[in-house]
């Protein structure tokens, strides 16, 4: 075995050093390959000064790549314990020259506990192990209402250390650590509870889970400094010396290309009415708004009423809008007087891409809904002669959204191929829009989308209270929630199946924007994300539209997870040549760019 790929192990047992069992077995084995540092922890009423007797068992003084240290824990006194430990620990690791790179915990006597809660082991970049994988057998443990001593032992080493620790959790897992055990757990994540529990052993609990295979990435646990992401959001996301995130700076970077402020925000706005306006000529609207009886949507329809602006509102229903964004749609048509049209999809035919999109197992199933509402309107623009859409899209309350937490919504080659192939569908009549259709509309057509909030200052804690007052608007809560298959896909589908908590997203983005604090946002992220209640009234919806059972749902929920780009897509085929063919025409666009600026 090459050098490189010794590692420097530490076990941590209550087994005595000449224990014979699995233990004894295990570090035979380790030594073969690594360097092994065994501290034997025996708990004992014994009076005395603890103390660490180096040496006496087999290897010691024959091989470096074996040390034993014996510990006795005196009744009363851990914390002296933690500081002998530690000694031990800085006296192995100067002999080695190299900190450890796992460490093994086995056994939960208040000897192991002092070790690992009053001793100082934050110095060693390392990788915890718990014996066996901490999360199996919960299930059995479930339906036989007996005590997982697992769980019993994960319970007491991060309640005792003041820690709210994730596992890949299904819902009946939640309920149970909730119920039982009074420990709340999300997917993956190891989050501490109280300002004083040390962020090392979050760090050591989140790197065990990856070193199982259960984190993509293999790293340490680490969160943002200034918003809420972290490792476990992003597997690639990076930190700067001062800990903030990629998307933090993504964010302020691209900020002033996507919001325009001070003065020029002010002429920029009044430009773009201007051009709406004048863009009008034998229609009778000079833009297209959708409308989904959100807030942001809402105001935007408030907003364009305000400019003196002339707008189709357009409704895009898929069966699941719920009674509060249906009256919030009524009221801004009352209110604005503006003509509504609403399309609502065709719901077999919906219903079947949905479930063919469930037995993909893949991550995005509002692709289907996102693709068609997009696509209906740049279509109805084209058919109507309209060259303007409105988007309630805002970089302030969206700007961020890690890597991998959505696939691309102009992605009809995927929604085809997967209705094909998991719902044996040839031809589809929902709303499209082609990779080719796209350029017509833009070059051809000369359509373009305006996210208006960008122009104003959208600061959605005042627009709320303003389109209640103005509109009769109702507040339904959380972000994205108007739709109930929205609600119940951010709140449990994406959560419990691919581990991704939305509202990370929406808060690191109202942090970055200046529009909460982090502390606000980190108090938000405790709070539960369903009541039992809202779950199963939303769970009953969801099937009963869908025509399925809870177990033929439940199967959706635990099939292995699988990639968007694993079927035929646009960004393995057509966006890659697109790029290429950009990267080979951009020095001659330029050059005529160039010659055209200086006439
Ligand atoms: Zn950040």
């Amino acid at each position: 075995m090459p050098t490189s790929a010794r590692k420097k192990i530490l076990y941590v047992t209550d087994q005595p050093q000449q224990a014979a069992g699995p233990m004894a077995q295990a570090i035979q084995a380790a030594v073969q390959d690594h360097d092994v540092c065994c501290f034997h922890m025996t708990a004992e009423k014994a009076s005395g000064i603890p103390g660490p007797e180096k040496g006496t068992g087999p290897g010691s003084g024959h091989s470096t790549a074996l040390a034993h240290y014996s510990f006795t824990c005196p009744a009363g006194s851990p914390r002296s314990l933690g500081t002998t430990v530690n000694k031990a620990l800085d006296h192995q690791i100067h002999q080695w020259g190299k900190a450890f790179d796992l460490v093994h915990l086995d056994g939960s006597s208040p000897a192991i506990q002092a070790v690992n809660l009053h001793g100082n082991l934050k110095e060693l970049p390392k990788v915890l192990s718990l014996g066996r994988d901490p999360v199996a057998g919960k299930a059995q443990a479930s339906s036989a209402g007996a005590q997982n001593p697992e769980v019993e032992r994960i319970k007491h080493w991060f309640q005792a250390a003041g820690f709210t620790y994730y596992l890949p959790a299904t819902q009946q897992l939640k309920q149970q650590l909730s119920g039982e055990y009074g420990v709340h757990a999300e997917k993956m994540r190891v989050v501490p509870q109280n300002p004083g529990a040390s962020h090392w052993l979050a760090d050591l609990y989140t790197e065990t889970l990856a070193t199982c295979g259960k984190l993509p990435g293999g790293r340490p646990y680490r969160q943002c400094t200034k918003c809420v992401l972290d490792t476990a959001d992003d597997p690639a996301i990076q930190f700067d010396d001062d800990g903030v995130c990629t998307y933090c700076h993504m964010y302020k970077r691209n900020d002033p290309r996507a919001v325009f402020k001070g003065k020029d925000k002010q002429k920029e706005l009044e430009r773009i009415v201007d051009l709406i306006k004048k863009s009008r000529k034998h229609v009778k609207y000079d833009c297209i708004a959708g409308v989904s009886g959100g807030a942001d949507s809402s105001y935007v329809a408030l907003k364009l009423k305000e400019f003196g602006l002339t707008p189709l509102l357009v409704h895009v229903d898929n069966g699941y809008n719920s009674d509060l964004s249906n009256n919030n749609v009524k009221k801004i048509v009352e209110h604005l007087g503006f003509d509504l049209h609403n399309y609502t999809v065709d719901w077999e035919e919906f219903k079947n891409i949905q479930l063919a999109f469930l037995r993909a197992s893949v991550l995005d199933i509002e692709l289907i809904t996102d693709h068609a509402m997009v696509a209906y309107i740049y279509n109805l623009a084209a058919k109507l002669g309209i060259k303007y859409i409105i988007f309630g899209h805002n970089y302030a309350t969206e700007g961020i959204l890690p890597n991998g937490w959505n696939h691309e919504k102009m992605d009809l080659l995927n929604i085809k191929a997967i209705a094909r192939e998991f719902g044996g569908m040839h031809t589809l009549t929902m709303p499209q829009l082609s990779f080719w259709r796209r350029p017509y509309l833009y070059l051809i057509k000369g359509i373009r989308g305006v996210t208006l909030l960008n122009y104003l200052d959208y600061d959605h804690r005042k627009a709320k209270p303003e389109i209640m007052a103005k509109l009769g608007w109702t507040d339904y809560g959380a972000k994205h929630t108007e739709s109930i298959f929205t609600r119940f896909y951010q709140n449990y589908i994406l959560p419990t199946k691919f581990g991704i908590d939305k509202r990370k997203a929406h808060l690191s983005t109202l942090i970055a924007s200046g529009l909460m604090d982090r502390a606000t946002a980190l108090e938000e992220l405790k709070k539960d994300i369903y009541t039992p209640e809202g779950f199963r009234a939303d769970l009953e919806f969801v099937i009963n539209k869908l025509g399925i059972t809870e177990q033929e749902f439940n199967a959706f929920m635990t099939a292995p997870i699988r990639q968007h780009t694993e079927f035929p897509s646009y960004v393995t085929t057509h966006y890659p040549l697109e790029k290429a063919f950009f990267d080979r025409v951009r020095p001659l666009t330029r050059l005529i760019k160039g010659r055209k600026n200086k006439v």
